[in-house]
């Protein structure tokens, strides 16, 4: 049975998700607070956290960043408020998983948890634009699942990233992310355009909240994130991935 933790201080709507939540199978906590969250997940395991942003005390930004600190990746679903785009932004760049807009209905609620539980799938099928097929990778069929570049291997259905011996997991978003840029290997690719294909935001949102996951993901994938060699800056436009870099 799988666990999910509904962190939701409107007691009224932790109750309803609660009850609809119990009644299409899934075992369910309920936390009012961010604190109280953080308490739970140290203490047991879940398979889906749903999380509304808006809080008493720490904010639902703060949970999930403090859970990726901690090393925790159960899968995240914030819960924003509407008219507040740059939230979902905010949101991924936490490293939440997926976001709905409240209100909400609670059938995509129950589909977007069942879709996180699936996210091996998901990933692969919902998620991804088209296969991953940079010129530089070898001409296999199907979506590549595993992409090398210098000393780091990226596998999409694992939601990995493997430098050297040290294996990081991915969030679904920082995974998608990295699937795009590989796609458009050596290609810049504008801020817009990456809101546009990856999050699937065409309002105008500050295209800047892309900025703080590109450090996130260099923190990751270079060797001195202050200095890139394979996720570079274009200067006025965005982003470019270079999978194997000159020799400096
Ligand atoms: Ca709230």
């Amino acid at each position: 049975m799988s666990r999910v933790l509904v962190v939701e201080d409107e007691t009224h709507l932790a109750e309803g998700l609660r009850f609809n939540l119990e009644a299409e199978g899934y075992q369910v906590a309920v936390a009012d607070t961010g604190e109280a969250a953080l308490a739970v997940l140290a203490a047991r395991a879940f398979d889906v956290v749903v999380l509304d942003v808006m809080l008493p005390g720490i904010d639902g930004f703060s949970v999930v960043t403090e859970m990726r600190q901690q090393g925790l990746y159960t899968p995240t679903l914030i819960l924003t408020a509407r008219g507040h785009a740059g939230d979902v932004l905010k949101g991924f760049a936490a490293g939440a998983d997926d976001y709905l807009t409240k209100p909400f209905e609670l059938a995509i609620l129950i589909a977007r948890i069942g879709g996180l539980l699936r996210r091996r799938e998901w990933m692969q099928a919902t998620l991804a634009p088209a296969p991953v097929r940079p010129e530089s990778a070898a001409a296999a069929p199907g979506p590549v699942q595993e992409f090398h570049f210098g000393d780091k291997a990226v596998s999409f259905d694992r939601l990995e990233l493997v430098v050297r011996e040290q294996v990081y997991p991915l969030t679904l978003m920082e995974a998608h992310v990295l699937r795009y840029l590989i796609q458009h290997e050596g290609k810049p690719v504008s801020r817009q355009k990456m809101l546009e294909d990856v999050w699937g935001l065409h309002e105008d949102t500050d295209t800047r909240a892309i900025d703080n996951f590109m450090v996130r993901l260099r923190r990751y994938i270079e060797d001195n994130p202050g200095r890139p060699r394979h996720l570079l800056t274009v200067r006025g436009v965005g982003y470019r991935f270079v999978a194997e870099p000159k020799p400096e």
